[in-house]
């Protein structure tokens, strides 16, 4: 980890966080961008890359995950440090910086701007307590490498697109597929159920995982159970849990901002109540205030100039056009 202290550190890799990277980078600042997420893109990567968003200005329709990679080639301008799949814990002050904590590690910054979003996003789990044993070895809640399920026995749980598209995909890949859904219907696009009902995943509805066996972190197989007990056990390699995610503020609750219930309240500085500590996007919340990915891409710009004049009093809070930099 490189721990030397940074001029801006960005909490959150959605679209405002994004932006605020090539803003900053604008600003001359060093900048360290932290996500919860194995990715950048926030929201738009997390819940609906496919869809189109027609209310950015400037694009009159665009993929959400084209918009997002639009924004990371911008964001890399500034020369980020990336730090993915790290969550911020808690901060304290040392002098002129704060030291912030992470799940992971400890990071130095001379400013910090909040572009949390919803919060943190964490996937939802079975809730059986063997399942720590075997998580980042055997069960997974995504997938990142197609190739370690080559001529496993898998079963994927949960009746959304995630679940039927990985279930799709791993079938020429793995040995067998079985997917199973707590209910009888599936809530993946109709075109899709069919392809799978004609595929050879081996599909059992109205069916939960009742427990995981296997030991060392290595799955050996799963016991299912019906609405009336009926039990029956899968011998398994890897269990894939698709049951979506949910997002948290957690930590960032605790830090003493000021907060309107899941929102940090901030003045048209985008400053919070703690000096040195910015927001913008989505998490902020004051009079009048619309959550749009618009409107925190307007936040960034304010935050990081607000932000570049407190580390350094000499420089203007207005800054120059881009074209007059860039040109
Ligand atoms: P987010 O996109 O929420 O990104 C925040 C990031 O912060 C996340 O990646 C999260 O993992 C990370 N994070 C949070 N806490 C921590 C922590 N403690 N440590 C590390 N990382 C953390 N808006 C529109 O303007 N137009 C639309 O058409 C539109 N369609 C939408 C459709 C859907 C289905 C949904 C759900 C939303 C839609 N929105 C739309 C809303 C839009 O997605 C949000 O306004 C936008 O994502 C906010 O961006 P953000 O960068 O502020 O936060």
């Amino acid at each position: 980890m490189n721990n030397e202290i940074v001029d801006i550190t960005i909490i959150g890799g959605g679209p405002t966080g994004l932006f605020s990277s090539f803003y900053a980078g604008m600003r001359e600042m060093s900048v360290k961008i932290i996500d919860s997420l194995p990715q950048l893109g926030g929201q738009l990567i997390e819940l609906y890359p496919d869809k189109y968003i027609y209310d950015v200005g400037g694009f009159p329709k665009i993929l959400a995950k084209d918009f997002v990679a639009n924004l990371v080639t911008q964001a890399h301008y500034a020369k980020p440090e990336i730090v993915l799949g790290e969550t911020a814990l808690s901060v304290t002050r040392d002098g002129d910086h704060f030291i912030l904590q992470t799940d992971k590690g400890v990071h130095l910054t001379r400013t910090i701007l909040l572009t949390a979003g919803i919060g943190a996003f964490q996937p939802r789990k079975i809730g059986l307590k063997e399942e720590v044993d075997y998580e980042g070895t055997t069960l997974h809640y995504g997938i990142k490498d197609l190739s370690i399920f080559k001529d496993q026995n898998v079963v994927v749980c949960g009746g959304g697109d995630s679940a039927v598209d990985w279930s799709l995909m791993l079938e020429d890949i793995a040995a067998n597929v079985t997917l199973v859904h707590r209910r009888e219907r599936f809530t993946a696009h109709e075109t899709s159920v069919n392809q799978l009902m004609e595929s050879k995943v081996n599909v059992k509805t109205s069916r939960a995982i009742k427990a995981i066996e296997g030991e060392a972190g290595a799955i050996s197989g799963v016991v299912l159970a019906d609405k009336e007990g009926v039990e029956e056990r899968l011998a398994v390699d890897h269990l894939i849990v698709n049951y979506g995610n949910i997002s948290s503020l957690g930590p960032l609750k605790e830090w003493g901002l000021e907060m309107d219930r899941n929102s940090i309240l901030v003045n048209t500085r985008m400053e919070t109540n703690i000096e040195g500590i910015y927001a913008a996007g989505d998490i902020t919340n004051y009079d009048g205030k619309v959550k749009l990915i618009a409107v925190g891409l307007g936040e960034a710009p304010i935050a990081v100039n607000h932000a570049k004049s407190h580390i350094d009093p000499k420089a203007r809070v207005q800054p120059l056009h881009s074209t007059s930099v860039f040109s």
